[in-house]
C-alpha cells in the first residue's frame, strides 16, 4: 500500500486525487492546503465577492467527496518543509507526513508591485483567495470609487467584482490596449467598448507613480503625468510568483516554477507537481513559462495522479489556451494570438464587423496555424486548437470550419462551443442539441441548459 502526499487543494490538486483514487482503491491519500476551505472554483470569485453565489455554489468539492474517496484533508496548514531523504512533509506546526509519492500543486500568489504609500492604507484589494473575496465584501461600498490596474482576466475579475458591489470603477491600463499580449488593437477596442459600456471609465496609458494616503485613508493613485485618480480602493499591477518557498534547498529544481518534465516529474524521485506551480521543462519558444490557467491545471493533476499511481501518461503543451469571460463576453486566445510584426499572416475574414461584437482570428507562420483569436463567439475554438496542436498548414483545414469562422452569411453548424461559466472551459456542443437538453462540463461538473440565447449561435 502506497502513501501519496497531495500539497494544495486546488484543481491540480484534486483532479491528481481522484485519478489516483480511481487507478489504487486502497492506499492512503493525504491532501494539505494552507487554505482554510474544500476545494472551490477560483474562477467563480468576482461573483462570490459581488454576493450572486453562495460559499454552497462556490464550492467545487464537498466534504462527502473527500469522505467517499477516503482523502484525508488538511486545511488551514501550510506545508514549511519537504525532505526528500526522509521522505516526509512537515507542517508549520511541526507535524510531519511521510510519503512514498508526493505531488507538488501550491499554484501562484499575486505580489503586488510595490508602489510607493501602498504600505500606508488597508485598502489595496486583490482577488486570488476566497479569503480575498470575503474581505473585498467587507470593504466594498455602494457608491464609492474604486481604481483597478492592470490587464488580463485576473484584473477584469476583480472589475467585476467591484461593480456586482456596487462601486464605481476607474480602470487604469497601463499600455495602449487592453491585454496586449494576447489583443491586436481591433479586439482590444471591442473589449475596451464592452467594459465601458458597463459603465466603467476607462483611462489607457495610465502609469501609476504612487498610491495618495492622507490621514491615514486612502485618496487616489497618482499617475506618472500627475493626475490624482481619486479612489477609496484600489487594485494593483502585480506579478504572478510560483509558490516555491518551502522547497528552499532540498534539490527540487525550480526556476520561474517547479521544472518538470513531460509525466510532471521534477528533479527528485517520486516528487511530481503540476498546475500554476509549473514550468515545463520542455516548452515552445513563444509559451509564457508560467501561465495561469484552469484547463491547463485540470490536464497537468490528470496526468501527474495517473502517473503516480504507476501509468505512463505523458502531458503535451502545444499551445497556450485561455479561456475566459470578460464582460461577460466569451473569449479564447489560444497560441501567438497576438504576434509580433513581421514573419507572421493573419486571417480575419470580415473581422472586426461594425455592427458585431465578435472577432474571430487565425495566425499563420509560413502557412501553418500557430494562434487564433475568438471573442463573443468562440464556437471553433477547441477544433482550432486541435489543429494547431497537430500542426496543421491552413490548406489542410477542415473547408466548413474556415467558412463557419469567416463567412458571415455561413450559418454556425458543425461546430459549436461555449465557455463554461464555472471554471472557464470551453466546451464543444453537438450541432443536433435542442433546447432544454443539458451538457455537463467534463471539468467542473456543472450542468449547463441549453438556452434559446445559445441555440441563436446556429
Ligand atoms: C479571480 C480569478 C479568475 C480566474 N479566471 C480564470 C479564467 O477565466 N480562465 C482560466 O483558465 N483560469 C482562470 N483563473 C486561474 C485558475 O483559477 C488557476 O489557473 C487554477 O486555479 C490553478 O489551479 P492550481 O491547482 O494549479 O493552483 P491553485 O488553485 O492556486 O491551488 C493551489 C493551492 O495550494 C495552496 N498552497 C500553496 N502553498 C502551500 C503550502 N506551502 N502549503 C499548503 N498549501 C499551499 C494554495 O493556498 C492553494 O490553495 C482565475 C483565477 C482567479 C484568481
Amino acid at each position: 500500500m502506497d502513501r501519496y502526499v497531495i500539497v494544495g487543494n486546488g484543481v491540480a490538486g484534486v483532479k491528481a486525487a481522484e485519478v489516483i483514487r480511481q487507478r489504487d482503491p486502497r492506499s492512503s491519500i493525504t491532501m494539505i492546503s494552507n487554505e482554510k476551505y474544500p476545494f472551490y472554483f477560483r474562477p467563480q470569485l468576482a461573483s462570490y465577492a459581488a454576493g450572486k453565489i453562495t460559499d454552497a455554489q462556490i464550492t467545487a468539492r464537498k466534504e462527502a467527496f473527500y469522505q467517499r474517496n477516503k482523502i484525508e484533508l488538511i486545511i488551514g496548514k501550510s506545508v514549511t518543509k519537504v525532505s526528500p531523504g526522509e521522505r516526509q512533509v512537515t507542517l508549520g506546526d511541526g507535524s510531519a507526513f511521510p510519503y512514498d509519492a508526493l505531488l507538488l500543486a501550491t499554484g501562484c500568489s499575486l505580489q503586488t508591485l510595490d508602489f510607493p504609500g501602498a504600505d500606508k492604507t488597508d485598502d489595496i484589494v486583490k482577488l486570488m483567495t476566497l479569503e480575498d473575496a470575503k474581505r473585498l465584501r467587507q470593504k466594498m461600498k455602494a457608491g464609492k470609487r474604486a481604481a483597478v490596474v492592470g490587464d488580463g482576466f485576473l484584473t477584469t475579475a476583480l472589475i467585476d467584482a467591484l461593480l456586482g458591489g456596487g462601486m464605481e470603477v476607474v480602470y487604469l491600463i497601463p499600455e495602449d490596449r487592453f491585454w496586449p499580449d494576447v489583443m491586436d488593437a481591433d479586439a482590444s477596442r471591442i473589449m475596451e467598448v464592452r467594459i465601458q459600456e458597463r459603465g466603467v471609465e476607462v483611462v489607457k496609458n495610465a502609469q501609476v507613480k504612487e498610491v495618495v494616503v492622507k490621514g491615514g485613508v486612502m485618496a487616489g493613485l497618482r499617475l506618472t503625468d500627475g493626475k490624482l485618480v481619486r479612489c477609496e480602493l484600489a487594485g494593483l499591477k502585480g506579478a504572478m510568483r510560483p509558490n516555491v518557498a518551502f522547497l528552499e534547498g532540498n534539490g527540487v529544481r525550480v526556476e520561474s516554477g517547479i521544472v518538470v518534465d513531460e509525466r510532471m516529474r521534477t528533479s527528485v524521485k517520486d516528487v511530481y507537481a503540476a498546475g500554476d506551480v509549473v514550468q515545463l521543462a520542455e516548452m515552445p519558444p513563444e509559451l509564457p513559462l508560467i501561465n495561469v490557467r484552469w484547463l491547463k491545471a485540470w490536464r497537468q493533476g490528470q496526468v501527474a495522479g495517473a502517473n503516480m499511481a504507476g501509468d505512463k501518461m505523458e502531458y503535451e503543451e502545444y499551445a497556450c489556451f485561455s479561456s475566459t469571460q470578460v464582460a461577460g463576453v466569451d473569449l479564447v486566445a489560444i497560441g501567438v494570438s497576438n504576434p509580433p510584426d513581421g514573419g507572421y499572416k493573419i486571417m480575419r475574414g470580415e473581422y472586426p464587423h461594425p455592427e458585431l461584437d465578435i472577432y474571430k482570428k487565425l495566425v499563420l507562420k509560413d502557412d501553418r496555424v500557430v494562434g487564433a483569436l475568438l471573442i463573443g463567439d468562440v464556437a471553433e475554438a477547441s477544433e482550432v486548437h486541435r489543429a494547431i496542436r497537430q500542426g496543421k498548414k491552413i490548406d489542410e483545414m477542415d473547408e466548413t470550419l474556415l467558412r463557419q469562422m469567416f463567412d458571415l452569411s455561413f450559418p454556425l453548424t458543425r461546430y459549436q462551443g461555449i465557455v463554461c461559466p464555472v471554471c472557464k472551459l470551453v466546451m464543444s456542443i453537438s450541432p443536433d442539441m435542442k433546447l432544454g437538453d443539458t451538457i455537463t462540463c467534463p471539468s467542473c461538473g456543472i450542468e449547463i441548459k441549453i438556452t434559446r440565447e445559445l441555440l441563436a449561435r446556429k
